[in-house]
């Protein structure tokens, strides 16, 4: 009698919780109304197709790795045909999301600079569409977008510390991407918004999981790496592939949300702990990256310091750090 009870109770509670969900869903597509100018995709067709891989010139470079252990590309200039990549890409209707928070000091500090270079830079001719999550959504700068381009504000709550702000992006990007991004894009970029395009950012880049050198460690030997030694956090990794840098990465909708995922649970698990990882989401994107390896990795022309002070292997800086005012701007 008890076992029939329960069941009819988790039944209608199974009930209630559809309802509940469906509802939220028609109250919130009709919401977006220029992801109607977008062409109409199955999720078959959102299914990454593009593989030009095998036109990579990987001997075009000798003075750099251009392939990992595991044989994912390594992505610098003069190993791809930048004209092919986009032809492919065209004609296959790709569709790119880029993420990008720009939250109290830092909307004034750098927001207009990162998204009109976007606009001159990023993923040029492919339908993309900028989020911009915000806690002042009416100070987002109005840019100027070529056609099937779109630029879509999201307001989102002010974390007091700095690191629970840079942290906390992972749990913002899991919800957008479940929610809309999957539905409507082929890859999703998430990038940190203290940066400025100056070169291209192209269709090269796009792959289903898609990491980038972080430029300092690049060269120096994996001792040196600065991954999170703490074996009390949930980052902690006594050895890995490469030193990531968390301001770029991307892919598959589908992909990127389970690194969302991961580096979000992992946060909240450290917070029970009492523990913070040493780089933050960066840690925690590093140990995602070593236990789930990409298939695409950029070089450091992807995000290159311009202030660094000796020589590198970076002939054509595409997105390079914008000047750091941590005092100024950070809570
Ligand atoms: N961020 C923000 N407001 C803040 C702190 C961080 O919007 O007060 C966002 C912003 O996109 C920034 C990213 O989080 O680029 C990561 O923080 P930051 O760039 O300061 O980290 P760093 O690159 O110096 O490690
Ligand atoms: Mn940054």
């Amino acid at each position: 009698m008890r076992q029939r009870i329960s069941a009819v109770f988790f039944s209608c509670l199974l009930l209630v919780l559809s309802f509940i969900a469906l509802r939220a869903s028609f109250q919130y597509f009709p919401k977006v109304s220029f992801l109607k100018n977008l062409p109409v995709l199955s999720q078959a067709s959102l299914r990454p197709t593009v593989s030009l891989d095998n036109t990579l010139n990987y001997e075009a470079r000798q003075d750099v790795q251009t392939r990992t252990s595991w044989n994912a590309p390594i992505i610098w200039e003069v190993m791809f045909d930048p004209n092919l990549y986009d032809k492919e890409h065209l004609e296959a209707k790709t569709t790119v999301a880029l993420t990008v928070f720009a939250v109290g000091r830092y909307l004034d500090a750098y927001l207009n600079t990162f998204l009109t270079s976007a606009e001159k830079h990023f993923m040029v001719g492919l339908p993309v569409t900028f989020y911009v999550f915000t806690d002042q959504p009416e100070k987002v700068p109005n840019i100027t977008l070529a056609p099937l381009r779109h630029l879509k504000v999201i307001k989102v709550e002010r974390y007091s510390r700095w690191q629970d702000i840079s942290m906390m992006r992972m749990k913002t990007i899991s919800e957008i991407i479940e929610k809309e991004l999957r539905h409507n894009f082929n890859y999703v970029f998430c990038l940190d918004v203290d940066q400025e395009f100056k070169g291209r950012f192209g269709s090269e880049a796009l792959g289903e999981s898609v990491a980038v050198l972080h430029v300092y460690y690049y060269k120096l030997p994996k001792t040196q790496f600065t991954y999170d030694k703490n074996p009390k956090s949930k980052a902690y990794m006594s050895e890995g592939d490469y030193y990531y840098h968390a301001a770029v990465f991307g892919g598959s909708c589908d992909k990127v949300k389970a690194l969302a995922d991961y580096c979000y649970l992992n946060t909240m698990e450290d917070k029970l702990n009492n523990v913070e990882a040493l780089w933050h989401d960066e840690s925690h994107l590093n140990k995602y990256f070593w236990l789930n390896k990409p298939s695409r990795i950029l070089s450091s022309e992807y995000c290159f310091d311009p202030l660094i002070h000796y020589k590198t292997e970076v002939i054509v800086p595409r997105l390079v750090w914008a000047p750091k005012q941590y005092a100024k701007l950070r809570t």
